[in-house]
């Protein structure tokens, strides 16, 4: 009889704990799944300073981007340090986002019609514009000066989509990383780097030698990508809300100063 009551409450452990396992695996609302993991996965670029760089001085992944998941994961999770990045290109981050590898977006990501199609954006933090960047000798001045140039971009990137509209007759390189675009630069086997200005401007303080042109082109607003659907509300919801706190507190303008020189 004994032995029946041990076997029976054995199995009833076994079953609950079975039960609870497959309920935290299971969970679709993202907001709960972060609060369960107890760390926020945040998908964000390696090579765009200073918004979201790997510092090898620290060894850490730095810039605004970076600290806007720390500023986050200190709402959420009472701890800015409860944080995993995972590097994405601009090519790659939808599908890391929607394959659940990350559970935002933080890379310097402009919202776009086409982009609303497939993913959530939170408010807008940052607002960029394209630019012109050349070497500091060179004869370009502006869009005009780009015919049957050789004029480098990032794949994925929106100046990847836009570019025919204000230089249509450039010759484009394209490559996946703004290392690999400034390289093409750099050893001149390009004219121009177009991109935002806000990343041009990373480029150029390390590397004098070059200069971004006065226009811009477009206007890219940066904000923080979820995936779309019931499943992100509350986290779309509470990012909202964090970006209004930072906004209203001034800790926004704050880290903007902390990392990005005067335009
Ligand atoms: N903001 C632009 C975009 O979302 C370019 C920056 C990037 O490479 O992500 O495409």
């Amino acid at each position: 009889m004994k032995k029946l009551f041990l076997i029976t409450i054995f199995l009833l452990l076994v079953f609950t704990s079975g039960c609870s396992k497959q309920k935290n695996e299971n969970l679709t609302d993202i907001y709960e799944r972060i609060i369960k993991r107890d760390e926020l996965i945040v998908g964000i670029k390696y090579d765009t300073e200073p918004f979201g760089f790997f510092n090898n001085i620290t060894q850490n992944v730095d810039g605004l981007d970076a600290d806007l998941a720390r500023e986050i994961a200190k709402a959420i999770l009472g701890d800015e340090k409860k944080v995993q990045f995972k590097p994405v290109t601009a090519q790659n981050r939808i599908w890391k986002l929607n394959s659940d590898e990350v559970d935002m977006i933080i890379a310097t990501m402009t919202v776009t019609e086409e982009r609303q199609q497939v993913v959530e954006f939170s408010t807008p933090y940052y607002f960029a514009g394209q630019a012109i960047m050349v070497h500091k000798q060179s004869e370009i001045q502006s869009s005009q000066d780009l015919k049957n140039k050789k004029v480098v971009i990032v794949l994925g990137t929106t100046a990847d989509k836009k570019i025919h509209q204000f230089a249509p007759n450039a010759h484009l390189q394209g490559y996946r990383s703004y290392t690999e675009a400034f390289d093409a630069l750099k050893e001149k086997r390009a004219d121009a780097l177009v991109a935002d200005d806000s990343i041009l401007l990373g480029l150029v303080l390390n590397n004098s030698e070059f200069k971004i042109l006065p226009k811009r082109y477009t206007k890219e607003p940066y904000a923080i990508a979820l995936k779309k659907g019931d499943d992100s509300s509350k986290l779309l919801f509470e990012v909202n809300n964090i970006l209004k706190n930072l906004e209203e507190s001034g800790k926004l303008s704050r880290l903007k100063r902390k990392w990005i020189q005067e335009k």
